[in-house]
């Protein structure tokens, strides 16, 4: 199926990857995708996701720009606005102000007309009313700077995208892992890969990366991310094994960003190694801010209530993992169990209940033991520090917070005293790595010297300087597509060149 002359190769067929191929497709190339997966498995790790987009608005009229809302809906609804300067701060505030600020501006400025254009393709978006509002005095209330999803979730969002490549005449090659980039003193000229086992050299005047970071990939997380990191699950495809990154290096591509830090959250304790697509993201456990979390120590270990979950549940996964085994429990009691998040009632769980927190700590030891004395004691301690004056409000950082605790609990803090008690075992699930390589703000690859590689691009993941030690939730798939499109954009440019 693949022959002749591409002018533009994207490596990889996941969000950024779609959006490089359609923009590059819009301005006249003939565009190729290599998929290492097979068509089953298509759409790599964006397929995962719930879909959550942070992007840039400022009312409800922008919402109306990229999605239907009824008047009912309208009237019920209090979405807020999601400005640039608060996007800005959001991810200042959570990089420790590292991001690269060229990147960060394309990202922040670019992204709702990015979405735009996505629905111009055929994309459609809906409201997060299920995991982003809650209902406060009559209204539902959206909080942590995300409004909108892709329809359907990412199974839809890739579904109208390869919907889109078809009907564009967009070629997607399955099973066709990229291995080797071709190039010379004159930059690269098409890729080496592997289509369903037969070593193919496909030349082309552009190529576009955008085949994910090194999270599938136990040697790399371990060399980069450092120890245990190996014993981490994968929340998504077990495709994102850090090729496009060590093909770029290997051709004097320059490393950038945080290249031991990645995004990772609390995940099933038996959820399997990799990610499941009939379970999608549901694996996750994101309600604890409502919770508290014990280590097999029978200890709190972090502030549950730091922030909404959209600014810590990234850097909590790590927490997770540097807990003694390796896990940790999320306790609630009755007040607040209706709080969580739909993946709390999936087949796939591990939960156990019990009517005394005593009974609880037993059930518990069963599956991954706690310290049964010294969780009793934090239980009673916790209770004891909850400050009941401060009224309860989960739709704000309420401020209801514990008072003398080794750690604080700072918002949503609630006794656990309502029984029956449930508890929820997590582990440490990686989402994706942080460090990869290094682009312009066109999109292009640069060398050792910081000098453009001539007819190399990357998009996604395996871009480095944009996330560092945490992340804004509903970030990635909007890079993706702000940085996907410019670097399609960017490749088509190149079709009067010598592939
Ligand atoms: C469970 C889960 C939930 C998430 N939820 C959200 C969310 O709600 N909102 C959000 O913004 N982000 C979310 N993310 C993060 C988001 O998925 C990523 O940031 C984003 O999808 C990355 O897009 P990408 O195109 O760079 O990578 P991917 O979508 O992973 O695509 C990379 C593709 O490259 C392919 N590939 C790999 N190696 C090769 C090779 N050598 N040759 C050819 N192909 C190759 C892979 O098979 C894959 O299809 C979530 C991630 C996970 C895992």
């Amino acid at each position: 199926m693949i022959s002749g002359e591409y002018d533009v190769v994207v490596i990889g067929a996941g969000n950024a990857g779609m959006c490089a191929a359609l923009a590059a497709q819009e301005n006249g190339a003939r565009v190729l995708v290599l998929e290492a997966a097979p068509f089953d498995e298509r759409g790599g790790n964006s397929r995962y996701t719930a879909g959550a987009l942070r992007f840039v608005y400022n009312g409800v009229d922008d919402l109306l720009k990229l999605c239907d809302l009824s008047e009912q809906e309208i009237a019920t609804s209090d979405f807020g606005t999601y400005t640039q300067d608060k996007y800005y701060d959001d991810l200042g505030r959570l990089t420790d102000y590292k991001s690269n600020p060229d990147m960060a501006e394309l990202l922040i400025t670019r992204s709702q007309d990015t979405l735009l254009w996505m629905r111009s393709k055929g994309i459609r978006f809906a409201p997060m009313y299920s995991r982003q509002a809650f209902k406060h005095e009559g209204k539902f209330v959206f909080w942590g700077g995300l409004a909108l999803e892709a329809w359907g979730g990412g199974p839809g969002l890739i579904e109208g995208l390869f919907n889109s490549a078809e009907q564009r005449g967009i070629e997607v090659a399955y099973e066709a892992r990229g291995e080797h980039l071709i190039a010379d003193d004159d930059g690269v000229h098409g890729v080496v890969a592997n289509v369903e086992g037969k070593t193919t050299e496909i030349r082309a005047k552009a190529v576009v990366l955008a085949c994910g970071g090194f999270e599938a990939n136990a040697e790399m997380r371990t060399r980069y991310l450092g120890p245990g990191w190996d014993l981490a699950k994968v929340r998504g495809t077990r495709f994102n094994t850090g090729n496009g990154i060590r093909m770029a290096l290997e051709i004097g591509a320059m490393s950038y960003g945080n290249w031991s830090g990645c995004h990772a959250v609390g995940w099933d304790y038996n959820a399997p190694e990799f990610g499941d697509l009939a379970v999608g993201d549901n694996f996750q456990k994101h309600s604890y801010p409502f919770a508290i979390m014990v280590n097999a120590d029978g200890e709190r270990f972090c502030d549950e209530g730091a922030d909404f979950r959209n600014y810590t549940y990234a850097k909590y996964g790590r927490e997770i993992l540097t807990q003694p085994h390796q896990f940790a429990w999320q306790i609630f009691d009755q007040q607040v169990v209706h709080l969580q998040r739909d993946e709390y009632r999936i087949r796939q769980i591990t939960k156990v209940t019990a009517d005394t927190i005593e009974e609880l700590a037993d059930k518990m030891t069963e599956y991954a033991p706690v310290d049964k004395a010294a969780f009793l004691k934090t239980i009673r301690e916790y209770n004891a520090a909850v400050q009941r004056d401060i009224p309860y409000n989960p739709t704000v950082k309420d401020g209801r917070t514990t008072k003398g605790l080794a750690i604080d609990k700072t918002n949503w803090a609630m006794p656990l005293e309502k029984p029956p008690y449930e508890a929820y075992c997590t582990t440490c699930g990686v989402t994706f790595t942080f460090g990869g390589v290094r682009i312009d703000t066109d999109g292009r690859v640069l060398d050792v010297a910081q000098k453009p590689i001539a007819g190399l691009f990357a998009a996604g993941e395996l871009v480095g300087g944009l996330f560092y030690h945490n992340y804004p939730g509903g970030t990635g798939l909007v890079s993706g597509s702000v940085f996907g499109k410019i670097a399609g954009t960017s490749a088509s440019k190149l079709m009067g060149r010598n592939a």
